[in-house]
């Protein structure tokens, strides 16, 4: 019989865990599913009515907003919770993951598995009904890892109010691709090209002391962080393109690059300024 010691009885059970460990990666990373069939009529219909973003591209581009849509809803789990997930829903929340990638064909939201729809806002214990409830999305960490919240209500109201510069579904998308490098600190890495980093961190140390000063229209929760400031702006981006290039043009021109969209370009057109990174 063979005798051992304790240190080998140790090191073997140290072996084995490495060995569950890597098996444990190996399983959770799930295969990618790519789309092989048309998305239906149904989902093209509600693109058309509810996201102007997608009703002002060429007919290419249509076709692959379509084809993003549909991969992300093939790949993305989207869980209500106390709230019933309708079709416009799942294509909201489709389209808001693919607007600001939208020039950046290969990209996959691999730090995403599911979506929580919530009914309204929920506070920090994600409780729905009672006091303190504020938040109105959320990109989870800890054991919500790679899980979002949205707020059913604040996620419609994005796409129905165009104007007031928010559009909380693109706000928590944002978050993700910040996180995609591995932090979140509101300089994207993964989109923004190396040299772009130093100025774009000094442009928002700039922009938050005029917040400071009031003397902005950028919404005053971008001063709670850098974070928190380009997840915002990215909003006033989307939604007022031609107000912000006018009000503040070098933020425009930074946000341009980082998404690699100019939106005030002639719309109907490509609005690509380069071929995606
Ligand atoms: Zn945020």
């Amino acid at each position: 019989m063979i005798e051992l010691t304790i240190v080998q009885i140790l090191s073997l059970v140290f072996f084995l865990g490495v060995l569950v460990f890597i098996g444990l990666r190996f399983f959770r990373r799930r295969k990618w599913v790519e789309p092989t069939s048309a998305i239906p009529d149904s989902w093209k219909n509600l693109l058309e009515k509810h996201v102007s973003y997608y009703e002002d591209l060429d007919a290419a581009h249509k076709s692959l907003f379509e084809y993003k849509t549909h991969e992300f809803l093939l790949n993305c789990k989207i869980t209500g919770v106390e709230a019933i997930v309708e079709e416009k829903d799942k294509i909201l929340i489709a389209a808001s993951a693919v607007i600001p990638i939208f020039s950046f064909p290969e990209w996959k939201y691999k730090n995403l598995d599911e979506v929580l729809l919530y009914p309204d806002t929920f506070n920090e214990s994600f409780e729905t009904k009672g006091k303190g409830r504020r938040i109105l999305g959320m990109v989870g960490t800890g054991y919500m890892e790679r899980k979002m919240i949205l707020s059913k209500k604040a996620l419609r109201l994005g796409f129905k109010n165009e104007t007031d510069k928010r559009n909380t579904a693109i706000h928590e998308f944002v978050h993700l691709i910040d996180k995609m490098d591995g932090k979140v600190d509101g300089i994207p890495e993964a989109l923004l090209e190396r040299q772009y980093v130093i100025p774009w961190v000094e442009m928002i140390e700039r922009k938050l002391e005029e917040i400071v000063d009031r003397k902005t229209d950028i919404n005053p929760y971008a001063h709670t962080s850098r974070i928190e400031f380009f997840a915002v702006l990215s909003e006033y981006f989307f939604e007022r393109p031609h107000l912000l290039k006018k009000k503040h043009p070098k933020l425009y021109d930074f946000l341009t690059e980082i998404f690699d969209q100019d939106l005030t370009a002639c719309r109907r057109h490509p609005m690509f300024i380069g071929g995606g990174r």
